[in-house]
């Protein structure tokens, strides 16, 4: 095998090369194939990467999408292309597409968009030594839509996919979705729904893992308030205790109920409190002025909150 880490490739490669004396008759070709043909492979992700297909790229997002057509359509995938109306300025979809009568139906995802927008300094294919490679999507995920390809042409070679139901469906706008996002991804969820198990190739967390969830991420703000007035007075009936003890108090709830929640995190980023405070929302920046003897009126913290299922997120923030 040759030594090339591209995060996903190196998977399949690693798969398929180190753990040979596993494989069956059949698994061994299927590994023979792929590395048979890893410089085509990698010509593949070097044309695609070479593409600027920032989201907002339009014409450079159909390019990417026309070239991995051309591949799905040499293995006999019936292709697509699903066009969204212009007032979303986006390029649309790829859907490739193959239908047979056993096993499961699989719905594979990946995309074809970048972050890095055409106005951005170009950074192509590049070798940083002889085993890592870098430029514009190379990991994220112009290398994963490339394994999706290499396998199902590993497979097709074998004769595997004669019967299989298999659709590629390759988003034009994953890292910014069109809006309504009830436009820009209604016939994905439409198809995804009529399939039995969807894969997606981006990058999973190291090599030879499957990540079988994201969760999602949303942000929080606490706001307390508390009287002013001598330090002298704090804990008294008529000043209480002030605003920093009573965010303090409600953080250390939040972590003593909630830090051993499956699956949730929650991180206050930012605490301002004081006599005085100015919080810059954009800039996510602040001040505050305090002097030690005076009880603070105001505290702010901002944070953000990972959870797995939009259940456990409506349930927590109730
Ligand atoms: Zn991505």
């Amino acid at each position: 095998m040759k030594k090339i880490v591209l995060p996903s490739l190196l998977a399949l490669g690693l798969n398929f090369g180190a753990q040979a004396q596993k494989l069956n008759p059949t698994e061994q070709k299927i590994a023979q194939y792929i590395d048979a043909h890893f410089a085509q492979t990698e010509q593949l992700l070097k044309d695609a990467v070479n593409i600027n297909s920032g989201t907002l790229n339009t014409a450079g997002v159909k390019q990417v999408g026309d070239i991995f057509k051309k591949e799905f359509e040499k293995i006999g995938f019936a292709t697509t292309w699903v066009n969204l109306p212009d007032s979303l300025k986006r390029a649309g979809h790829l859907v490739a597409e193959k239908k047979g009568k056993a096993g499961k139906k699989l719905f594979l995802i990946g995309h074809l968009d970048t972050v890095f927008e055409k106005e951005m300094t170009f950074s192509p294919y590049t070798y940083i030594n002889d085993s890592t490679i870098t430029g514009q999507g190379v990991n994220d995920m112009k290398g994963g839509d490339v394994v999706v390809i290499a396998a199902l042409q590993a497979l097709q070679a074998q004769k595997l996919l004669d019967n299989a139901t298999i659709t590629a469906y390759f988003t034009g706008d994953e890292e910014s979705a069109g809006k309504p996002t009830s436009v820009s991804r209604k016939d994905f969820i439409d198809r995804a729904k009529t399939h039995d198990v969807a894969l997606a190739f981006e990058t999973a967390v190291g090599l030879h893992t499957v990540a079988t969830a994201r969760r999602g991420a949303s942000g929080w703000s606490l706001k307390t308030y508390g009287k002013t007035g001598h330090s002298s007075r704090v804990f008294s009936p008529e000043m209480g205790y002030g605003s920093i003890y009573e965010a303090a108090r409600i953080l250390n709830e939040f972590r003593e109920q909630l830090s051993s929640e499956k699956y949730l995190t929650f991180n206050p980023g930012m605490i301002l409190g004081g006599a005085e405070i100015k919080y810059n929302e954009g800039k996510a920046n602040g001040s505050a002025v305090g002097k030690t003897n005076i009880i603070s009126p105001e505290t702010v913290v901002n944070g953000d909150l990972r959870f797995l299922t939009e259940t456990q997120k409506i349930r927590l923030v109730k």
